[in-house]
C-alpha cells in the first residue's frame, strides 16, 4: 500500500511518468490495473471508489495506491474519524459523537480506543514531524491527556505541513504522514 494525493488525475499523471517510488525498495512504479471497488463513507454519505494498483519495476511487488482521504482498513474518511477524535478530546462521550456523526456507537468506540492505544506513538511521530517541518516551532504544551497531546501534535504538524509543503486538509496530512496507520494496532509504523 502506498499513500497518495487525493487528486486522482495528478496521481495518474505521476504514475504514468514514473514519478512514484516503491515503498519497499524505492523502484519505479508502473500502472497495474485497479484494486477492487470499495464502499466508503464521507461526511455527506457513501462513495464508491476503486483505488489504482501499481507494480514495482524493481522488486515486482504490487501496491494499492490509497488516497490520503482514507485510512488503512477503515471505511470512514480520515476527516470523519478525525472529527470524532477531536470531539473526544473536547470531552464528548462515544455515544454522543456517534449520534452527531450518524455512525454506530460501537464503531466510534472502536476508533477512540484504537487511537487511545496509539496516542503516545502518534504524539512522538507528529512532534518530530513538526520540528523537522518547522525548526522554529515553539514547544508543545502538555494537555490533560496523551490523547489530547497527540491531537495537538498532529494539528500543529499539519499546519506546519501546509506552510512548508502544500495546502492540504489536516486529516489528509495526518493520514499521509502516518501512511494511513493512525488507527492501526500500536506496533511500529
Ligand atoms: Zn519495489
Amino acid at each position: 500500500m502506498l499513500m497518495v494525493d487525493t487528486d486522482a488525475v495528478a496521481v495518474e499523471r505521476l504514475l504514468l511518468a514514473g514519478g512514484l517510488a516503491c515503498p519497499r525498495c524505492g523502484g519505479v512504479l508502473r500502472p497495474w490495473g485497479h484494486a477492487r471497488w470499495r464502499s466508503s463513507r464521507r461526511e455527506q454519505g457513501a462513495v464508491r471508489h476503486r483505488p489504482r494498483r501499481a507494480s514495482c519495476t524493481g522488486c515486482a511487488k504490487t501496491h494499492v495506491l490509497l488516497a490520503a482521504a482514507w485510512l488503512l482498513r477503515r471505511a470512514d474518511a480520515a476527516s470523519v474519524i478525525g472529527s470524532a477524535l477531536l470531539a473526544k478530546a473536547a470531552g464528548a462521550g462515544h455515544r454522543l459523537i456517534a449520534a452527531a456523526l450518524g455512525r454506530p456507537a460501537s464503531t466510534v468506540r472502536g476508533w477512540l480506543r484504537r487511537f487511545g492505544a496509539r496516542a503516545e506513538q502518534v504524539r512522538v511521530l507528529f512532534t518530530r514531524l513538526l520540528h523537522s517541518l518547522d525548526p522554529q516551532a515553539g514547544p508543545l504544551l502538555p494537555r490533560e491527556s496523551v490523547f489530547a497531546d497527540a491531537l495537538e501534535a498532529l494539528g500543529r504538524a499539519g499546519a506546519a505541513g501546509v506552510r512548508r509543503l502544500s495546502p492540504r486538509p489536516p486529516w489528509e496530512f495526518a493520514s499521509w504522514a502516518s501512511a494511513g496507520l493512525l488507527l492501526a494496532p500500536p506496533v511500529g509504523w
